[in-house]
């Protein structure tokens, strides 16, 4: 009976080996942030294995303290703070965190930014474009900041994560100009790997699929564009290929309720989840449920039909 027992146990051992070998502390975490107000918005957190921090944007002004609070708790060091472009639910909050940033220490800022003629021509002040630029560079400036300018194929690395610039830019399109103009990034290491599109619409996300980057594009994990609807197409999703969604998107906008209830506002979130649905994603991490913490590849969705 002991021999059975032991030729069990050693014929296990080798499953527990692989097992092991497909652990995943040995990755960099990401956050995705709820929104503080009842505005969309977009803030990412990310720290690598040695705790080295990345923030992408970090939303609006009314997520100033809720940020500086999270970065406090995890070492009041950024490394690397990436802007996708300068909307106010994007870049408020680091306009605001720059002016008081109490014991917050930055490295480097990195954006792809619109000029400022392009701005005095095509930035609509009704969505306060020209102004949210122009309060964040004189923040920054005043902070003794400067804003790398990053540029098409850089990559960027710190500590066992990989930064690929795909998309910057792209002051040709004037349509949805700014947000067209979102940086897009895909963060990666050995074993994840998630694209960060901004805001990026239909016009930006074509340029992608025309251009030299659109074989890097494949991801695990996606950022849903423009806050899960009016951001980039089908198309675009269909090359990214993602598992897992990550949604920053409020409970309004999904429930598409201008105010009168689900369904009576102008947004397509829901036709956007059907593509997903039709992608074969397998778990969504929406911002409406409060703080999301990734690290591992989730073995299967726990909430298949969500
Ligand atoms: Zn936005």
């Amino acid at each position: 009976m002991n021999a059975f027992i032991a030729l069990i146990v050693l014929a296990a051992l080798p499953l527990m080996a692989v097992q092991a070998s497909y652990g995943c502390d040995d990755t960099f975490t990401v956050w995705q942030l709820p929104s503080q107000s009842r505005n969309q918005m977009n803030s990412y957190v990310m720290q690598t294995t040695g705790g080295k921090v990345i923030v992408i944007d970090g939303g609006n002004t009314e997520d100033a303290d809720y940020l500086k609070t999270f970065l406090r708790a995890r070492g009041n060091h950024v490394a690397m703070w990436f802007i996708s472009h300068t909307h106010y639910d994007h870049v408020n909050a680091l306009t605001a965190i720059l002016k008081d940033p109490g014991q917050l220490k930055i490295d480097h800022i990195y954006a792809s930014l619109l000029s400022d003629q392009w701005m005095s021509k095509y930035g609509l002040a009704e969505e306060q474009e020209p102004q949210t630029l122009d309060n964040f560079k004189k923040a920054a400036q005043a902070a003794h900041m400067e804003i790398t300018d990053l540029e098409l194929g850089q990559v960027l690395k710190l500590d066992g994560v990989t930064i690929g610039i795909l998309g910057v830019s792209n002051p040709e399109i004037v349509e949805n100009g700014v947000n067209n103009s979102s940086v897009v990034m895909r963060v990666w290491d050995h074993y994840k790997s998630i694209l960060f599109p901004g805001d990026l619409g239909v016009e930006g996300g074509e340029k992608i699929l025309h251009g030299q980057y659109k074989d890097q594009l494949k991801s695990d994990f996606v950022q849903m564009a423009h806050h899960g609807q009016n951001g980039v197409d089908k198309a675009f999703y269909q090359v990214v290929a993602p598992r897992y969604c990550l949604w920053p998107t409020p409970q309004w906008l999904w429930d598409n309720d201008m105010g009168g209830g689900k369904g009576t506002g102008p947004w397509v979130t829901q036709e956007v989840k059907s593509w997903m649905d039709e992608l074969g994603v397998k778990k969504n991490y929406y911002q409406f449920d409060g703080l999301q913490r990734i690290q591992c590849i989730p073995r299967q969705s726990a909430e298949p039909g969500k």
